[in-house]
């Protein structure tokens, strides 16, 4: 599919966007994109009510991005400017337009306190079409007077909120009072407080109020369906889902991405782990697809990873699982997503992987579906033994009942007069054990992260400093592995799992969480195994590239 079939296409992007967009595995715009693109296009202002993990950074980035589409030659100037609370999000909001906007060729400046000033300097003084910043920063900037916000015409205040319960507003106000008047405003806020209404009011004209719309689930239709949601952090997202993929063991399962390209990366992982994933998405032909489906209803795959638009047609009578590799973008994407489970009076059970900062779009499913998401501890290694142990214990009892042992009676009788029958007994239980797919799959331990404390939900009621996550690292037996080729050497997890197995010996169950970046991957191994392995790989040729091997020194 690409992106005219899809919502994009309706929504008066440019092509060099809309490819952008495709490229990325986006396969249909999100609910505040569909909401806030048009208006956005069109000039009008808008005020708009969504929470991180929405897709609201390319709500307002990609009409940012036509509409102040850089101006060549020397009548360079700053157009747009986007202001944010924090650092980390000055860098993901620059990241992200850069990557849009590519193919416009937009010069994109991330700024923000903690920076040196001289890089700042030299940076503006080149040139820059947009510019991120933090408030204090960007005051910093306006009242040493090197940073010229008089050609600026389209503005965004993202996580306005945030950035008043840190106490920016005077920074705020200082910096709209130096902007044109004649420019257009886009403000983003996960709650519509007072304050934010206030300034709302103030600066921006005839804002169009858009929020994600979302219908209030029937009475009485409540799914019956376990939902639990884990919080890890992205790096270890797949080892977290392997592992409760084995110890749930589903018989049916989705997993549910929100690209394409996320679809791809993660069954090659699972599929490296040896887990019978298959792909399903809008890329593939009807045949790939069907055939893909027909896998699945023979069972000869058990976990299909799809997009949303992937998996709406689908005709697939029960999934035992829903997993979310990603907390969905809207509250009725999680109720379509779980209603896949949980059909017809059987019980289903849906699991979210969510990110730490994801917490607030968590509080918006529970508040739509007024139900409380159970958030629970990732399945411990000891968890993992007790349930294989559990699970061997029922497959027996159940073998006990069936009956028709009689012709094994025999084997046993001949055995026992040899080795005392308990020992015979627990034999065939270890070659049963051994025999599970699952078995010994991924025994090194996943960090426990837990959610920032919940800060006050209700509309103007938060303040104080913002809480980082606590973070957890429980084992410290697994060792991160730099590997200089990533994803701009085509590198996939397949091949790293592929590498270190081969050249080093290495069980691919005893590899851990992989992370690929454009330049680079991290690879968790064990601890013990690491200087081994480096040796082994030094000359190694992944892809047909040599890579630099060596212990991470993030460490
Ligand atoms: P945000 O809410 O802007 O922080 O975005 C959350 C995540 O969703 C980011 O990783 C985006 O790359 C991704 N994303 C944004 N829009 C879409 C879309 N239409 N389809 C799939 N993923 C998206």
């Amino acid at each position: 599919m690409n992106t005219s079939e899809s919502g994009f296409g309706a929504l008066g992007l440019r092509s060099e966007i809309l490819e952008a967009v495709n490229g990325l595995g986006y396969e249909e715009p999100t609910a505040i994109q569909r909401e806030a693109i048009v208006p956005l296009l069109a000039g009008r202002d808008v005020l708009g009510q969504a929470a991180t993990g929405t897709g609201k950074t390319a709500a307002f980035a990609l009409p940012l991005l036509q509409r102040v589409a850089h101006v060549s030659g020397d009548d360079r100037a700053i157009r747009a400017l986007v202001l944010v609370p924090t650092r980390e999000l000055a860098m993901q909001v620059a990241q992200a337009i850069h990557k849009y906007g590519r193919v416009l060729g937009t010069s994109v400046l991330p700024i923000f306190g903690g920076q040196s000033y001289t890089q700042q300097l030299r940076a503006l003084r080149r040139g820059v079409d947009v510019v991120v910043a933090t408030p204090g920063r960007a005051l910093d900037h306006l009242q040493r007077g090197t940073l010229a916000l008089d050609r600026v015409s389209f503005l965004v205040l993202d996580e306005a909120d945030e950035m008043l319960d840190m106490g920016f507003a005077d920074e705020l106000e200082a910096i709209l009072q130096a902007l044109p008047e004649e420019r257009q405003t886009a403000l983003f806020s996960a709650t519509m407080a007072p304050r934010i209404k206030t300034i709302a009011k103030k600066h921006l004209r005839d804002p169009l109020y858009v929020t994600i719309a979302s219908e209030a689930p029937a009475a009485g239709k409540a799914p019956r369906v376990r939902e639990v949601v884990y919080v890890v952090q992205r790096a270890h997202k797949a080892a977290a889902l392997g592992r409760v993929i084995d110890v749930e063991s589903p018989s049916s399962a989705i997993v549910f991405c929100r690209t394409r390209t996320e679809v791809d990366e993660l069954t090659e992982t699972l599929a490296a782990r040896g887990y019978a994933a298959e792909a399903i998405h809008g890329g593939l032909s009807q045949e790939q697809r069907d055939r893909v489906l027909r896998r699945f209803r023979e069972g000869t795959s058990e976990i299909l990873v799809a997009t949303d638009v992937a998996a709406r047609g689908l005709d697939i009578e029960h999934l035992s699982h829903v997993f979310n590799f990603d907390v969905p973008s809207s509250p009725d994407a999680y109720v379509h997503r779980i209603g896949r489970t949980g059909r017809a009076g059987r019980e289903g059970v849906a699991i979210t992987l969510a990110e730490p900062r994801e917490q607030r779009l968590l509080h918006n499913i529970e508040h739509h579906t007024k139900r409380k998401v159970r958030i629970e501890n990732i399945p411990t290694v000891h968890d993992l033994r007790e349930r294989r142990i559990e699970r061997t214990r029922a497959s027996l009892e159940a073998a006990l009942t069936d009956g028709g042992l009689e012709r094994y009676r025999g084997m046993i009788e001949t055995l026992a007069s040899e080795y005392d029958v308990y020992d015979v007994a627990a034999a065939a239980v270890k070659l049963l054990d051994a025999r599970d797919g699952d078995a010994e799959r991924d025994e090194a331990e996943i960090p426990a992260v837990s959610l920032a404390p919940a800060r006050a939900l209700k509309a103007g009621t938060a303040k104080g400093p913002r809480t980082k996550p606590s973070e957890r690292l429980s084992a410290a037996d697994a060792e991160k592995l730099y590997i200089g080729l990533g994803r701009g050497a085509g590198i996939r997890p397949g091949d790293l799992v592929g590498a270190i197995a081969n050249e080093a010996g290495i069980p691919s169950r005893e590899i851990g969480a992989i992370e690929i970046t454009d330049r680079f991957s991290l690879v968790e191994v064990p601890a013990a195994k690491i200087d081994a392995i480096i040796r082994a790989m030094k000359n190694t040729a992944i892809r047909g590239k040599k890579a630099q091997v060596r212990r991470d020194r993030g460490r």
